[in-house]
């Protein structure tokens, strides 16, 4: 139990089970349990007491076969190695699921920032690029943001990238704010990628999604995006939480003053005219769909078997553990995992890429279609692969994902 809650551990054992299922080459499969890359970093940053703290981060490359890695990076007090090499295993088996030319990696510093300046976050920021700025490059490794980082971080740290190299570099990370090259859909693009598989599994499932009940573990980027776009489709969000606590009301929750309450008390809870549920009440609400957005191993083998949903749509990153995924799937509960289910954030990201090595940009509307048809191209290669092979949603993902990568592996020569 404790092992299967190791996010590595976990992306371990998912990996073993699709490999079982693909007859996998035990070479290739002992080369894909594994990082490629791993970079251990030391950042001293001057704090505004004028004393100087080290802080410790992550750069973990899983496989670049399919093209350069891509990654976000995460700023959390308990930040470990092996969430990192976990989500950059993700990672790889994301891009590869939807298909775009990139490898896998992700990032991570152990930091607090609700405890730091913005002073202190941006020489944070700048101090974690001048140790990895070797390891990274528009041809090598494009950094993003991802869990309390945002598009002024990513900002400092291409600015950052840029002077090291004496050049312009928008395309070393992508997620930048609009002026400095970010994409147009950037902000919505995950949430948008999860509205869209919601969509085809809505269809597959029976559910019209006018009325369809939701609720969402966590209020942040993604959380709060989705409450707003899955509400303008006629969805009705029941249950927000973050880390403090949850609210529900029946009727339905005004996403934007719930917005505006968490922005004047740093929570949603307290939300007039809500009752006040825990998370974990959260998670099994009786509704069409449980969107896990927060963070990682939230439905295990302790609650899985209370999961009322019709449809888990992991917008997280692995929120549902491989004792979890076998009770959803005796319980009939359709799961779209986590590297399909947001991909829409990397797949724009990738666009945003595109269009700077391009220097020509897209409208949000081209954007959006692109991301549509990439989305459900992907629900579907995974969709059809389940039902070939009589396997589960994310074993079908892994499926897809190892079987893409194992190929680049194989032709490179390299196993
Ligand atoms: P964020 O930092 O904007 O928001 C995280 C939210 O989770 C906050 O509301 C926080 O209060 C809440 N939270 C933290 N701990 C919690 C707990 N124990 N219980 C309930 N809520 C808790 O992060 P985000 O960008 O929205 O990312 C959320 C998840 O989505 C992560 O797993 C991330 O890896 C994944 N994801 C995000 C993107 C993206 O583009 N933002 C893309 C792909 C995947």
């Amino acid at each position: 139990m404790t092992e299967q809650l190791n996010p590595f551990k976990m992306a371990q054992a998912q990996l073993d089970k699709a490999a079982k299922k693909l007859n996998l080459d035990p070479q290739m499969h002992a080369f894909l349990r594994e990082p490629m890359r791993e970079l251990w970093v030391s950042i001293p940053v001057r704090m505004d007491d004028g004393t100087t703290k080290i802080f410790r981060g992550f750069r973990v490359q899983y496989n670049d076969a399919r093209g350069p890695t891509k990654g976000g990076i995460r700023f959390h007090p308990e930040e470990t190695v092996d969430t990192v090499r976990a989500l950059s295993a993700w990672m790889t088996w994301k891009c590869a699921t939807v298909n775009i030319p990139y490898g896998g990696s992700k990032g991570g510093i152990i930091c607090n920032t609700k405890e730091m300046s913005q002073g202190e976050i941006e020489r944070l920021a700048r101090g974690y690029i001048d140790q990895i700025w070797r390891f990274i490059g528009p041809e090598k490794d494009i950094p993003a943001p991802d869990v309390y980082t945002n598009p002024q971080i990513m900002a400092w740290m291409m600015d950052e990238y840029s002077k090291i190299m004496g050049y312009n570099v928008p395309a070393v990370i992508t997620g930048k704010p609009i002026p400095l090259g970010g994409s147009l859909g950037r902000g919505d693009a995950t949430a948008m990628g999860v509205v869209y598989t919601i969509r085809e599994a809505a269809k597959i499932v029976g559910i019209d999604l006018k009325g369809a009940t939701v609720a969402i573990q966590g209020y942040g980027n993604a959380g709060y995006n989705l409450s707003r776009l899955l509400a303008k489709r006629g969805c009705k969000v029941i249950a927000v939480c973050d880390s403090k606590g949850g609210i529900l009301n029946d009727e339905g929750l005004d996403y934007e003053a719930v917005k505006e309450h968490k922005n004047k008390t740093r929570s949603v809870i307290g939300f007039p005219g809500a009752k006040q549920i825990t998370g974990e009440e959260l998670l099994t609400l009786k509704c069409d769909f449980v969107i896990p957005a927060a963070l990682e191993n939230q439905i295990t083998g302790r609650n899985a078997d209370n999961i009322k949903a019709k449809v888990v749509a992991e917008a997280a990153n692995g929120p549902v553990t491989l004792e979890a995924d076998e009770i959803l799937s005796k319980k009939g509960v359709f799961q779209v995992p986590d590297f399909l289910c947001n991909a829409g954030g990397v797949t724009v990201s990738y666009f945003e890429w595109v269009q700077n090595i391009y220097g020509y940009y897209w409208t949000e509307e081209e954007v959006y279609e692109k991301l549509d048809k990439k989305m459900t191209k992907a629900f579907y290669d995974v969709y059809e692969m389940a039902k070939r092979e009589s396997v589960d949603n994310r074993t079908a993902a892994y499926m897809v994902a190892v079987d893409r990568v194992a190929e680049a592996v194989r032709l490179r020569g390299w196993v």
